[in-house]
């Protein structure tokens, strides 16, 4: 018994031994399959992001911008349109607007527009003093922070008019605007669309105000021809930086 127990002890360790050396020969074999793989993989992406690079092109961004809201009656139905298109756009608000309707400041941020500075009063910056136009900016800021918790970074100065020292005062940026249809001189929602598709080009920002049913309606049906023709919708923080 005793003899063929260490026979089997014997062929036990025997086995074990073939089994360990056959283990780190595959072992080995495997890992020098797998380094081979990686560098394949590796030339394999390289060629890859070349091709992405050199031939398919990202799509043309712009984008949208509202001034003058939140409004009762119309930000709401626009809100709903944006975000049926998968858009996000950036509002430029009024501060007693905002703090009239703070529900609308929150889904604003909620839903993930930029929200932007437009002074609390929709006042000419450059025909008040500096004391007075930092607290319609700080006041502004203030309505808006309260609801959203963060500090609002960009303005647009109403009539497009902007004093330089206040931007370098304030931490604010003002953003102006590339493709003006006047959306708020007409109720013609056919001649906003017109105006504005066959003038926008790559990184334009254009202008509306969500205070009128028609430049609602204007902004849904651009979205909808320019997202065909292949344009992306960005907030102007995504123009501005990239
Ligand atoms: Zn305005």
């Amino acid at each position: 018994m005793h003899g063929r127990t260490g026979r089997h002890k014997i062929l036990f360790f025997c086995g074990l031994a073939y089994t360990l050396c056959l283990f780190s020969i595959l072992g080995i074999s495997v890992d020098m399959k797998n380094g081979k793989g990686a560098e394949e993989l590796g030339r394999l992406k390289e060629a890859a992001d070349y091709v992405d690079a050199s031939v398919v092109e990202e799509p043309s961004k712009i984008a949208l911008t509202f001034d003058d809201g939140p409004n009762a009656q119309c930000t709401g139905r626009l809100l709903d349109g944006l975000k049926k298109r998968g858009v996000k756009a950036t509002f430029f608000l009024i501060g007693m607007n905002a703090e009239d309707n703070p529900d609308l400041v929150k889904r604003l941020y909620d839903e993930g527009h930029l929200i932007g500075n437009h002074t609390y009063h929709h006042v000419d910056i450059t025909k008040k003093s500096n004391e007075e136009a930092r607290k319609e900016i700080e006041e502004t800021d203030r309505v808006i922070s309260a609801i959203t918790g963060e500090h609002v970074a960009y303005m647009r100065p109403p009539f497009g008019v902007w004093q330089k020292n206040l931007e370098l005062e304030m931490d604010v940026m003002p953003v102006m605007w590339s493709v003006d249809p006047l959306d708020w001189t007409t109720e013609n929602t056919d001649e906003i669309v017109n105006k504005v598709v066959t003038e926008t080009e790559e990184n334009d920002i254009i202008l509306l105000h969500d205070c009128y049913e028609s430049s609602v309606d204007a902004a849904l049906r651009i979205v909808d021809i320019l997202q065909k023709k292949g344009f992306e919708f960005v907030t102007v923080d995504e123009l501005i930086i990239e």
